[in-house]
């Protein structure tokens, strides 16, 4: 809630406000999406793993690099939080802040899923979207969202003095672990802010609150994205269904997720390699 101010505006607050925005990073300094690539990856590729996430939980699985994985809604609307960490070095994943301020606040077919410092490479491009048409919405609103964290036991405790235990923190945990041979503590540890798939968010125009709307996905929706490099996974269907209403209780309606990941056949990866960390060289200014 935002308080009433307690300065008076200076007589050129208008002039101040006035001031035209600048992107803060230009797209056209990013490495540009190679469609035909992709396509042509995609052309023939073979299914070589499936899996289902029940509702309510999470499950780990592997991307080999140069593969592709698609997450599909398959029986009906259903937030999904996904999670991504370099196969070889768990200290690696996703950074969704700085996804977001170089691509956008809401994710689709082109954009690439950056991993952390002092790594910041593509760990995975998305190569398709079936809800791509969404756009920006009358509320300001769009799917796939990285402005989001997580649904966890902690803020919804604090907020409600209540203990779920199948928040998507929760199940992300449970997944890493077992799938890991870590502790829960361990786990726990490594997960970060995640892509939040098929979740449609915005913030309000008045205070610039974060909020929800119910998701558009149907029944057969997916995302399909690229493995940059080998991955490990985890995607948590979330306990807000498709996040209409709430989350971090036992209320809404919820959905499975379907996983499927694909090889290229080999003649279409001719002459691609696994994306390499930054080449800054980590200096930092000292000496
Ligand atoms: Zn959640």
């Amino acid at each position: 809630m935002m308080q009433s101010a307690q300065h008076p505006e200076p007589a050129d607050a208008a002039a101040r406000r006035a001031v035209r925005p600048v992107t803060v990073y230009s797209l056209d300094r990013l490495p540009p999406y190679d469609r035909t690539f992709y396509e042509t990856v995609r052309s023939g590729m073979a299914l070589v793993h499936a899996l289902t996430v029940p509702p309510r939980d999470a499950r780990s699985f592997r991307v080999p690099a140069g593969h592709l994985f698609r997450i599909t809604t398959v029986d009906g609307p259903q937030v999904g939080d996904l999670n991504l960490w370099n196969a070889d070095d768990l200290s690696e994943r996703f950074y969704s802040g700085k996804t977001r301020a170089l691509h956008a606040t809401h994710v689709s077919t082109g954009d690439r899923l950056w991993s952390n410092l002092p790594w910041l490479r593509p760990m995975a491009t998305i190569t398709r979207d079936t809800l791509d048409w969404y756009g920006i919405d009358e509320f300001g609103a769009g799917v796939h969202d990285v402005i989001g964290t997580r649904c966890d036991p902690y803020t919804n405790h604090l907020l409600t003095r209540a203990d779920y235990h199948y928040c998507c923190h929760s199940n992300l945990t449970r997944a890493l672990a077992a799938a890991r041979g870590l502790s829960l503590g361990e786990a726990e540890m490594l997960v970060h802010d995640v892509v939040n798939l098929f979740m449609c968010t915005g913030f309000r125009r008045d205070t610039n609150q974060y909020f929800m709307k119910a998701s558009p996905a149907r029944a057969g929706d997916y995302i399909e994205l690229f493995a940059e490099i080998d991955l490990v996974a985890a995607l948590s269907t979330c306990p807000g269904g498709d996040c209409g209403v709430g989350h971090s209780s036992g209320r809404a309606i919820c959905h499975p997720l379907g996983v499927e990941i694909f090889r290229p056949q080999d003649d279409h990866l001719a002459g691609w390699r696994p994306a390499r960390p930054s080449g800054y060289n980590g200096g930092h200014g000292d000496g």
